[in-house]
């Protein structure tokens, strides 16, 4: 490769990647260029390969939970320096709609993803406004560091739901945001979190994330047992990272009169079966929750970065940036066996 070019993985159609040779972008004012390391994968990534995820536009290049080094720093940009480890926000907003106006520039009107609808990570290098990367302690591994993303945006639901540290908090499902979401309830001191799965092994990891009861179990059979848990007072929240209507109903029900329900998914399921007297009778608020916010990035490096979040568990397999067609084809193949793969970027 000469110099000044970089690789990148090109995803052409669903399931077919090329890496190709471009020249490595420059920093403008307000911009930075950054050297990635590493892009965890997930399941938004995954929908995209397989062509699932509504909207796309191929070609596309992924990646949207990423870590790197800055590489170039443009004029007028303070605070960055080369040779500074960082990690992206990969919400690109336009600053001037009027969500974003009001501060809610996650749910800007004319928003997009690095990864989606903008060029994502799965390259070597990445030209962005300084804003969209935050420093990261020189002693995080920046595989690990990957994380951080999907961690903020469990955060930021979170402290959607507000939740207290004297309340039970039901989480339905224990892959990797399930697992987050019942680290963090645990770090916030909810009385009483029960973690349920129908994988004795994310039981046993989400045992290791601190839950104090854990359910192996499908949801409807789970809702006596969190009856019995919370002595027949239901949860006060229940946070649904699976999405479909088995989890919206028995959710529902195992929440305690003024319950709220947390939806934290990108399901696409229809839900039937379904009434609005559940909503009614108890009194339930539903929170829906998107993506994360600039406030949330700093807390989440600092859990990490503390030592209370160990996020090497969720390195299920790692690959470099030319076997990202291997990458993807296992994770096809062992969906439910895999919490995230690491695309390592690689030196030039
Ligand atoms: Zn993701
Ligand atoms: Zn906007």
């Amino acid at each position: 490769m000469g110099r000044g070019a970089m690789k990148v993985a090109i995803l052409e159609q669903p399931r077919k990647f090329v890496v190709r040779e471009r020249p490595v972008p420059r920093a403008e004012a307000g911009e930075v260029v950054v050297r990635i390391a590493a892009t965890a994968v997930c399941h938004t990534d995954l929908d995209m390969y397989l062509g699932h995820h509504p909207g796309v536009r191929y070609p596309v290049v992924l990646g949207h939970e990423a870590t790197g080094t800055i590489a170039t720093v443009g004029a007028d940009v303070s605070g960055l320096q080369p040779g500074q480890n960082v990690i992206i926000n990969p919400v690109i907003s336009c600053g001037h709609c009027d969500c974003c106006r009001r501060g809610d520039e996650h749910l800007c009107r004319n928003a997009g993803i690095i990864g989606r609808e903008f060029e994502g990570s799965l390259s070597q290098y990445i030209r962005l406004r300084a804003r969209y990367v935050h420093p990261l302690p020189a002693h995080l591994p920046l595989a690990e560091a990957t994380l951080i993303e999907t961690l903020a945006t469990v955060r930021h639901a979170q402290v959607r739901a507000g939740i207290a540290a004297d309340e039970s908090v039901v989480v339905l499902g224990q892959g990797t945001t399930g697992l987050l979401h019942t680290r963090l309830a645990v770090l916030t001191g909810a009385k009483q979190v029960i973690a349920i799965s129908r994988t004795q092994w994310k039981i046993d990891l989400a045992t290791r994330m601190g839950a104090r009861h854990t359910v192996r179990a499908s949801v409807d059979e789970a809702v006596d047992k969190v009856q019995q848990l919370t002595d027949c007072a239901g949860a006060d929240v229940v946070i649904d990272t699976v999405g479909d209507a088995d989890t919206l109903r028995a959710g529902i029900a195992m929440l305690r009169p003024g319950g709220r329900f947390v939806s934290f998914s990108l399901g696409h399921a229809d839900f039937s079966g379904l009434n609005a007297f559940g909503l009614y009778f108890k009194e339930i608020s539903i929170i829906g929750t998107r993506a994360l916010t600039h406030v949330d990035m700093a807390p989440s490096i600092e859990l990490v970065a503390s030592g209370k979040i160990d996020m090497s568990v969720f390195v299920t397999a790692r690959y470099p940036l030319d076997q990202v067609a291997a990458a993807f084809e296992e994770y096809e193949c062992n969906p439910s066996r895999i919490l995230r793969i690491v695309i390592d970027a690689g030196g030039d």
